[in-house]
């Protein structure tokens, strides 16, 4: 390749005769140097980047695709290029092949690039689950913006154990308990009914009881101050209505 490439040093462009720089383009007129003839310079940068992400987004209309192909492949020229009226020519200043358009535009831009981008987008999400192993509260990036923590529970009743038989037709299934993140921390009870957790014991003896009330107490850190009183109103209610 390199032999067809015109010598990348020149005292002065064959076009405009001033210091053409290093490339194969002048730097100062962008004539082509190897064929100042032909008639082709370098394309402006802006256009040339329109180009890049109008073909990008052209390529991403899938039932455009082939014609995509079949037009970039047959003049050098993909819709977005011919649009902007720009030509991709061979580094020797000779049209390209439909072959070298195809290599050029699918294995190399999309495919081997495109995996390379998509690599990238996976850095993140990595670096974000690693950073579990440098935080000593095991918090990942997510957890530190906006305070939260993973916690497993010791000694957590399963879900079977703390459920009640639904007796009255008020009483409903607790729901499955929230997924997301609970925002705001759990409002303390009122003193009378200051039992939390597995704490029923500390109960004030005033207070009714029953195995339905005791599984509540259990559940308590499920579910909202308000499902909670609702809930407590409800099997209360029942209790005195069957004593
Ligand atoms: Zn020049």
């Amino acid at each position: 390749m390199s032999a067809r490439l015109p010598s990348l040093r020149r005292e002065s462009c064959p076009a405009c005769g001033e210091y053409p720089g290093v490339g194969v383009f002048c730097s100062e007129c962008g004539v082509l140097m190897s064929h100042p003839e032909s008639g082709d310079f370098a394309a402006p940068y802006l256009r040339r980047l329109a180009a890049e992400l109008l073909d990008l987004l052209l390529f991403l209309l899938l039932p455009l695709w082939l014609f995509w192909m079949w037009q970039t492949s047959r003049d050098g020229q993909s819709p977005a290029k011919s649009l902007l009226d720009l030509y991709v020519i061979d580094e020797a200043g000779q049209p390209i092949t439909p072959q070298r358009m195809w290599v050029r535009e699918l294995v190399i831009k999309r495919l081997v690039l495109g995996l390379v981008g998509y690599a990238f987008t996976l850095l993140g999400p990595i670096i974000n689950a690693g950073w579990i192993l440098m935080n000593p509260d095991r918090q990942c990036i997510h957890d530190r913006a906006v305070g939260t923590l993973v916690v497993v529970r010791r000694d957590a009743p399963t879900r079977a154990e703390t459920l009640p038989e639904p007796q009255a037709a008020d009483f409903q299934m607790p729901p499955p308990a929230p997924s997301g993140p609970r925002l705001t921390p759990p409002i303390p009870a009122p003193a009378p009914t200051r039992a939390v957790g597995h704490n029923v014991e500390a109960a004030p003896p005033s207070t009714p009881t029953s195995p339905e009330l005791e599984a509540l107490e259990l559940q308590r850190t499920h579910l909202s101050q308000t499902e909670y009183e609702r809930r407590r109103r409800a099997l209360v209610r029942q209790l005195e209505e069957s004593s």
